[in-house]
């Protein structure tokens, strides 16, 4: 699996949490909302957490504005179309995320996994609203909150989800993003 591209849809507290530890492992991000407002929310809840590292000491000025450069924002949904790993972090609404994945499907490429952080919704309900074909490479991604600091990421199979893409992710997340 290479992954290069992550899309993080949804730029709450999870969502650019998530958006940020993955900028600051070094990838290009792109993180969605459903509009301008709550991504500008989301892209000054970054900058605001990593002012406070620089402020701190762990994080010079310079890597501040590289890991911003990397995180890109978007308000459509086409914008995950070239993402290797998509991660929904939207609100915690089973009518909500089911209703994001039937209208996400048709942009999502070939190859791409999609996981959601979802605290406590069925794997299984929220995999029925992607059609078939789709569901061996989706899973639940469990980060928790801050994702900056909190160490354990849980990942949750649903029924179709492709063992060896678990496996995959889990090497991603562990090797590359050094959660546990
Ligand atoms: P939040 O309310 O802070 O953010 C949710 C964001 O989703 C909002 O910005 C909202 O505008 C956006 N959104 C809603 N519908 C959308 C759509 N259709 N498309 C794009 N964006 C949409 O919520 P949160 O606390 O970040 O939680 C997000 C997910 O993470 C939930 O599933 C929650 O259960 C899970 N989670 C939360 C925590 C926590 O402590 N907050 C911890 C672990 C997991």
């Amino acid at each position: 699996m290479d992954i290069k591209k992550i899309g993080v849809i949804g730029a709450g507290t999870m969502g650019n949490g998530i958006a940020q530890v993955c900028a600051a492992g070094g990838f290009a991000v792109v993180m969605t909302d459903i509009d301008d407002a709550s991504v500008k929310r989301g892209i000054a809840a970054v900058a605001k957490n990593l002012d406070r590292l620089v402020a701190k000491q762990k994080l010079s000025a310079e890597e501040k504005t590289a890991i911003l450069g990397r995180i890109d924002t978007a308000n459509a949904l086409d914008a995950v179309a070239n993402c290797d790993l998509v991660i929904e972090a939207i609100s915690e609404r089973m009518d909500w995320k089911s209703d994001l994945y039937r209208k996400v499907a048709p942009y999502l490429s070939e190859h791409a996994i999609f996981a959601s952080n979802t605290s406590g919704l069925s794997i299984n309900t929220l995999a029925q609203a992607f059609p078939e074909k789709l569901r061996h490479r989706f899973c639940g991604v469990h980060f928790f909150n801050p994702p900056r600091y909190m160490h354990l990421v849980e990942l949750i199979a649903c029924k179709e989800t492709n063992p060896a893409i678990l496996d995959n992710l889990e090497k991603f997340l562990v090797t590359t993003l050094g959660k546990g």
